[in-house]
């Protein structure tokens, strides 16, 4: 057995440790840039509380609330722009996953400049970014636990990932009490999503024994308590498990990347601004049916994890959580049409090589294709 993991990360864990924000955040600078998007931190009196507890821990603040779902990059540069101008020393990202990729790529550009594209496709590389303190709002992406900014190029629709340790937040706080007002559907589409971190990392080639210990543990929390939490949204227990299920799948895709489910989702989103839980759930059947040949012994222990018997009631299993939770639906039905099967199918290529290679089974470009056309209609 060989391997390496390294992943500095800092975490806070737990009800109502939100209140630590200011005074970890004077660790780290004397003037914040709050990123966050355009609401629900507002509504919910979250930027407020953040803005008062930095106060008070004597860290000023400037509030950059521009960061839209799937968070492009140009957005990133009015960001890094404004931190510039502001003084900002360190980077308090507040939200959902969208607001926490932005603050952890808005702290990299600030100190490195150019064009993030070059970062992006491994052209250039840094281990240089500004502080970030990450409090997210939703568990699924785990963007608190890793080194990976996913970011969508508005120009070519590329949507990929900026992946360095210099963004793995020198401090994430994670607040089950701050999930808990997110709606229903949101809920179910983050959830699915940190479930389908923790398979896609499981099943990778490049996966090891630390990644496949927190992986499965992710998987099978993810899946248990998404849907406690579809049916009782009370369940304060079943939102901190989630909690810990999303950070896991943050975590396990720094090392263990990605595979062909989240590489061929991309493309998706990318193009048509979807929301990723539900692109993913689109896929989900069509990409596991034709690839638990690949590991029978993984997805045997993942069906386990997720309360089937063997690798060949993965799917099934996997197609009833997603019917309990609402969360399916054809490509079609988000207007993705025969014709733009070309254009994923070489942007999957493209943006996701590494994933693709990952994956248990490597598919070729006609496999990739037959699985969106495939997925375009295909009724569970
Ligand atoms: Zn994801």
């Amino acid at each position: 057995m060989e391997f390496q993991y390294h992943l500095p990360v800092n975490l806070i864990f737990g009800k109502g440790k939100a209140s630590l924000i200011g005074e970890k955040t004077a660790e780290y600078g004397k003037k914040a840039l709050i990123v966050t998007g355009g609401n629900s931190t507002r509504k919910s009196g979250l930027l407020n509380r953040t803005q008062s507890l930095l106060n008070q821990a004597g860290v000023t603040s400037y509030v950059f609330d521009e960061v839209t779902p799937n968070p492009m990059t140009t957005t990133v540069y009015q960001g890094a722009e404004i931190t510039v101008k502001e003084g900002c020393d360190v980077v308090v990202a507040i939200g959902g996953g969208s607001s926490i990729d932005a603050g952890k790529a808005i702290a990299f550009q600030t100190v490195n400049g150019g064009d993030i594209n070059d970062y992006i496709f491994g052209i250039k590389s840094s281990t240089k970014a500004l502080p970030v303190i990450a409090v997210p709002t939703t568990c699924g992406t785990g963007s608190e636990g890793n080194g990976f900014a996913v970011l969508t190029n508005p120009e070519t629709h590329d949507k990929k990932s900026l992946r360095c340790n210099a963004i793995v937040p020198a401090c994430s706080i994670i607040d089950p009490e701050l999930m808990m007002t997110m709606p229903k559907n949101v809920l179910v589409s983050v959830g699915f999503d940190a479930l389908c971190h923790n398979i896609d990392a499981y099943i990778s080639r490049v996966s090891q024994p630390l990644t496949d210990m927190m992986a499965l543990y992710g998987a099978s929390l993810a899946a248990e308590n998404v849907l406690k939490l579809a049916e009782n949204p009370a369940d304060e227990i079943a939102w901190e498990n989630l909690s810990l299920a999303s950070t896991l799948g943050g975590m396990v895709i720094n090392t263990a990347g990605v595979t062909a489910l989240h590489g061929l989702e991309h493309p998706v989103s990318g193009l048509r601004d979807i929301v990723h839980g539900r692109g993913l759930a689109s896929l989900a059947p069509v990409v596991f049916t034709r690839s638990i040949h690949g590991n029978p012994g993984k997805f045997a222990a993942l069906s386990h994890a997720i309360g089937g018997k063997d690798e060949n009631d993965f799917v099934a299993v996997l197609i009833t959580l997603m019917e309990k939770l609402g969360v399916y639906a054809p490509l079609s039905s988000y207007g993705i049409t025969k014709n733009d099967v070309d254009w994923l199918t070489d942007n999957a290529l493209k943006i996701s090589a590494a994933g693709i290679a990952w994956h248990p089974v490597v598919f070729t470009r006609e496999e990739i294709r037959q699985i969106y056309l495939d997925a375009l209609d295909s009724a569970i």
